[in-house]
């Protein structure tokens, strides 16, 4: 596989280049185009896609790929590296998580090359760029207010799925099955592999969250022979086979005493929720333990809001997983 070849436009071995798919034009006439990155390595190797974005206002995502590229790491040695920093252009120009049709992208594959805005993006990328790939990390961040730790999402069905996990080696690693109509569950279909990374919130920017993404995104290409060094994991990663979302029973002002990445024991108390008029306080306990892989930073919640997301290691060895694809 000397020559990489897309829309026409051949890219060798060694080279890099931009190749923008034509989306549609605004109602100002003003044309949308996906500008895709192409960075290919000397030597032979797989095709490793990042994509972020698919949600507009998941900015972090969108910086891990910007800064790969901006630093130059994205360029492998071995392989190629086929990087969309923002999938979903017209969310992120309205700060939004969906397109003007109001359609969630991640929501809309196989897509349609003659559908609504969302359904036609979905079929660029499904018909454009997914066949040209291995592999492939969509990065994305919690909703409003949702703090998500570092964390690959994959489904441990699917072997091939959590051995690309490991390489990229994140604090957690979570058994989630592939959503309908999703990038992945779409790429998978055609016998692509895509793990999602999840990191900080949306509309916020994570330190920890980017760097995290930056380099698990380099440990998975030197695993996979791209490149010859990549940074030491900084936790080994935890293997979370089951989650819970703890909510809140009442509506009012919630304090927390807890951080993502926090472990937590049966019955420990935190935070609390308040009536905004210093009345009452009502405390919050877990009924199980495990991590914290998520937590709500919005301080006024409504029955039934989401607290914080609890994930469970799996007790017994690990399962073996079979290599299916
Ligand atoms: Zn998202």
């Amino acid at each position: 596989m000397d020559i990489f070849e897309m829309k026409g436009q051949r890219v060798k071995p060694g080279d890099s280049a931009v190749i923008s798919f034509r989306i549609a034009r605004l109602p100002t006439h003003t044309q949308i185009d996906l500008p895709v990155y192409i960075f290919r390595g000397a030597e032979a190797g797989p095709v490793l896609l990042l994509t972020a974005g698919l949600h507009g206002n998941e900015i972090n995502g969108i910086e891990i790929v910007r800064k790969m590229i901006s630093e130059g790491s994205v360029k492998p040695s071995r392989g190629t590296v086929v990087a969309i920093p923002i999938v979903n252009i017209y969310g992120f120009l309205q700060s939004e998580r969906y397109l003007p049709d109001g359609k969630d992208l991640n929501r809309s594959f196989p897509g349609n090359q003659t559908g609504s805005l969302a359904q036609r993006v979905a079929w660029v990328l499904m018909n454009e760029i997914i066949p040209k790939i291995d592999f492939g990390i969509d990065f994305h961040t919690g909703g409003a207010s949702l703090s998500n730790f570092p964390q690959i999402r994959c489904d441990f069905e699917y072997g091939l799925n959590l051995d690309l996990a490991k390489m990229f080696a994140p604090p957690f690693i979570m058994n989630s099955a592939m959503i309908n109509k999703s990038l992945r569950r779409a790429a998978h279909r055609i016998g692509k592999h895509i793990v999602v990374y999840e990191g900080g919130e949306s509309l916020r920017f994570d330190d920890f969250a980017i760097s995290e993404g930056v380099s698990g995104t380099l440990r998975m290409m030197k695993a996979l022979q791209m490149i010859d060094d990549a940074p030491q994991p900084a936790f080994r990663p935890k293997i979370l086979s089951a989650t819970t979302w703890i909510r809140a029973r009442y509506a009012g002002i919630f304090h927390t005493l807890i951080q993502p990445g926090d472990i937590l024991k049966r019955n420990q108390l935190i935070g609390t929720i308040t009536d905004p008029f210093g009345e009452t306080t009502y405390p919050i306990k877990t009924r199980e333990g495990g991590h914290v892989i998520c937590l709500n930073n919005m301080p006024v919640l409504n029955a039934g809001d989401a607290i914080a997301h609890i994930g469970k290691e799996k007790q017994t060895a690990s399962a073996q997983h079979s290599l299916k694809t």
